[in-house]
């Protein structure tokens, strides 16, 4: 791979002086994961991993025992790892006495690895597989606990190692969530300037900004992520970490999740409830902005009393065209409508009465319900996206 690819670590890390520290981000080149290896080298290394990252992990494990590293394997089977207590207390017995735990994985992997290393009191690192979502450097971990789905608060990864040869060969539907998940985006960005508009709540530029230039340079090469080409996939997973930094920036989620991601969690606590296996969060995510988006365009259709109209046609007309966005989607591979994914009607057609209610957190969402327009954009939505 070139070496310009390195540079798009400056994106994530070189935004002022107090972001360097965030994270050690590395992008492998001809000379590997060079800090990566010497900050690690003769330590005792617990790496995780599951039958589809193993090869990977294989190539890994020679690596750091090339550099005098005590390598423990904590392997699982798993065609489907499900982050239940029982692997991860596996992970935690396998791994204690190490110094350092790597996950080689990407979403269940990496939260696993983030919840046993917290545990151990160890640092933790991953070697990403998938530009899949965008919790790789989240203080949260998903896992589950007696049937239901929880959120553990953890330390995040010391270091994302990502190979461009690596992430260019995942399954094809996951780096189609990872750009669900970025395309998201455009509407949690809008939503966050909808609520300063309405509401004052202040904008954090920094973070914005980030959000938005590794969303812009991420759609900028589309072309070239349909080839699934190594720098167009770099890009993507560039703007999954970045969602993580920006966050770090902002101290919440708004720069990363908006009524797009309200609408995902709102199904996927559904999916729990009823034991289902829950769909990729990007691929939620990605239908839900195409709904937030309809949501946008129907408010600039309707000739109720809109407060600061002006400005929030504005921002209306900055969000790109539904049918570009549906286009790129189904050109990724992204289902376009929830019926794909598994959701029952009635399970959508509660979700638009009340996603805006899983978040304290005010959007478009939040605005349609507020105006009373709920019910009458909803069979528009069902025709739509259904
Ligand atoms: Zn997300």
């Amino acid at each position: 791979m070139k070496e310009e690819n390195c540079g798009m670590v400056n994106v994530t890390k070189g935004q002022g002086e107090n972001l360097t520290e965030l994270f050690n981000v590395e992008y492998k080149n001809r000379t590997g994961f060079q800090a990566f290896f010497e900050k690690v080298k003769g330590k005792r290394i617990a790496v995780l991993f599951d039958v589809n990252t193993k090869p990977y992990a294989r190539e890994m494990i020679e690596q750091l025992k090339g550099r005098g590293c005590h390598v423990t394997e904590v392997y699982y089977p798993d065609v489907e790892l499900v982050p239940t207590e029982d692997k991860c207390d596996f992970g935690y017995e396998k791994a204690k006495g190490s110094e350092y735990l790597l996950a080689v994985g990407s979403g269940t992997l990496n939260d696993m690895t983030k919840s046993v290393s917290t545990r151990l009191g160890v640092p933790c690192g991953v070697l990403a597989t998938a530009a899949s979502m965008d919790g790789y450097c989240s203080k949260g971990a998903a896992l589950m606990r007696g049937g239901m789905k929880v959120t553990d608060t953890v330390h995040t990864p010391e270091d994302i190692l990502i190979d461009p040869d690596i992430i260019k060969k995942a399954p094809k539907r996951m780096t189609a969530a990872g750009f669900g998940d970025i395309i998201g985006k455009y509407t949690c960005l809008t939503d966050w300037r909808l609520s300063n508009i309405l509401n004052g709540e202040p904008i954090n530029n920094q973070a914005f900004e980030l959000m938005e230039m590794a969303l812009s340079d991420c759609v900028g090469d589309f072309e070239a992520l349909t080839k699934y080409d190594g720098d167009a996939v770099c890009k993507l997973m560039n703007a999954l970490i970045t969602a993580g930094t920006s966050m770090a920036i902002c101290g919440n989620s708004r720069p990363a999740s908006g009524s797009e991601h309200h609408q995902s969690h709102f199904l996927e606590m559904d999916f729990v409830r009823r034991g289902e296996k829950i769909p990729m969060h990007g691929l939620k995510v990605a239908i839900g902005t195409l709904v937030s988006m309809e949501l946008y365009n129907y408010l600039r259709s309707c000739d109720v009393g809109i407060p600061q109209r002006e400005r929030i046609w504005e921002l209306v007309d900055e969000l790109p065209k539904i049918d570009s966005i549906k286009e790129m989607l189904e050109k990724m591979g992204c289902p376009t409508r929830f019926s794909a994914l598994g959701v029952r009607r009635e399970t959508m057609e509660e979700m638009i009465e009340k996603a805006y209610t899983v978040r304290d957190r005010y959007t478009v969402l939040t605005f349609i319900h507020e105006l009373g327009l709920t019910e009458s954009v909803k069979p528009i939505l069902m025709e739509k996206y259904y």
